[in-house]
């Protein structure tokens, strides 16, 4: 997607503040944090929401999921973290780019506040 802002980074035309990078995934601090410790992990394709998420995108999916717990060890979140995914209008999905928020380094409320 070529007007896409997280393909761009994937791509490294628009740089970011990468933790994790490899052929399928790149993993990096969101521009506007909301906790001491905010990451975002984006696979490097192009899937638009979780919404759209295919059969043969589960094994992707897995992979993120993995590295997750990796992330979590190399930012010291060894107090837990939240992992967050904004889908659609309602969920105020701003980057039409799948993309889970990393969040730690702060208590977190439920509902969140
Ligand atoms: P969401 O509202 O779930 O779609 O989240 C999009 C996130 O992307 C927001 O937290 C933004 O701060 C973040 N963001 C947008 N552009 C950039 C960028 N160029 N580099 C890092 N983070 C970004
Ligand atoms: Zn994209």
């Amino acid at each position: 997607m070529s007007d896409c802002i997280f393909c761009k980074i994937a791509n490294g035309e628009i740089p970011s503040n990468t933790v994790y990078e490899d052929d399928q995934i790149i993993c990096f601090h969101d521009a506007d944090p909301q906790a001491p410790v905010h990451v975002l992990i984006i696979p490097k394709k192009h899937i638009p929401s979780l919404d759209e998420v295919k059969e043969e995108d589960k094994e992707l999916l897995g992979t993120i999921m993995l590295k997750v717990q990796d992330l979590a060890k190399d930012l010291g979140l060894d107090n837990g973290y939240r992992l967050v995914n904004n889908c659609g209008e309602d969920g105020f999905q701003t980057v039409k780019h799948l993309h889970f928020h990393l969040l730690g380094k702060r208590k977190m409320t439920w509902p969140p506040g």
